[in-house]
């Protein structure tokens, strides 16, 4: 780390999934974001699998909310492995925040928010934004996919959101739930042109976000394009590394 770096308190972190863990981090003075936007973050420990000490993560938090809070499966390298050993109190370099993958309340558009997975990060802080902004007039729907009913997080936070605002909806289908160690009733398969054409309402003129790593962004925007959404009511972020 370098002088000019900043820092960020690791605070604690909590069990999301099966392998998946939220980051709290105490937001530094003067820390301004937009819903959706990402930050860099860079560990000192040592590396020894030769795959580097820097990851982007997106700021799964609102900018609403006191912490800055990151989610990450913990799979693979030794970066996950040091990020989660970190104690209370460590301090870890960073920079940003970064990204136009944005909520923009001057957009009235409905939001339709395609999630593979982790992916589905961005969508709590913009969620949890738009209600604590009171902004009613703008309807959101996540769908997400996850491989395994083990993987699923956001959901007892997204039912409560479900409850507060009128225009909210949580749809999760599971691609392979016979191999899933929790039970899973809910919708199964990718997520295709017949599940957005059951759970939108307004295809056309909604305004699509598509999240999460690089082959199924490019396949959810092939299904939208299947849909005639114009590329211009589309908006893509890619996760590599899944
Ligand atoms: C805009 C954006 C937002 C993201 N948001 C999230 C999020 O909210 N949650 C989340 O879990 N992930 C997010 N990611 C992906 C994240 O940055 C990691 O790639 C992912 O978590 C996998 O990390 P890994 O260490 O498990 O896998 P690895 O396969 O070890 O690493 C994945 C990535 O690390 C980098 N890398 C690998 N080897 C090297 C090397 N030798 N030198 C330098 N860099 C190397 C590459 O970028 C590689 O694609 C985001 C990525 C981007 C670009």
């Amino acid at each position: 780390m370098d002088n000019d770096s900043k820092y960020l308190t690791f605070l604690k972190k909590e069990k999301v999934s099966a392998d998946a863990y939220s980051f709290y981090f105490a937001k530094p003075e003067g820390f301004e974001y937009l819903p959706g936007q990402y930050i860099r973050i860079v560990l000192e420990q040592p590396i020894n699998d030769g795959r580097g000490n820097m990851r982007f993560f997106t700021l799964t938090s609102s900018p609403t909310e006191n912490n800055l809070i990151i989610t990450t499966r913990i799979i693979q390298s030794s970066f996950k492995k040091n990020l989660v050993s970190l104690y209370e109190g460590a301090k870890v370099a960073y920079q940003g925040p970064y990204g136009n993958f944005v909520f923009d309340p001057r957009n009235k558009r409905p939001r339709v928010y395609l999630a593979g997975g982790i992916g589905v990060t961005p969508f709590r802080s913009m969620a949890l934004y738009a209600r604590d902004k009171n902004i009613t007039n703008i309807s959101m729907t996540i769908i997400a996919s996850f491989s395994l009913s083990d993987d699923i997080i956001y959901m007892d936070e997204f039912k409560n959101l479900k409850e507060k605002l009128n225009n909210f909806d949580y749809i999760v289908t599971v691609t392979k739930p016979e191999l899933s160690k929790l039970s899973w009733d809910g919708e199964t398969g990718r997520i295709d042109a017949e599940k957005i054409k059951k759970y939108v309402s307004n295809i056309s003129g909604s305004y699509y976000f598509i999240a999460g790593p690089s082959v199924m962004v490019s396949a959810l925007s092939e299904v939208l394009k299947t849909l005639n959404i114009d590329r211009e009511n589309i908006k893509t972020e890619n996760f590599p590394g899944y």
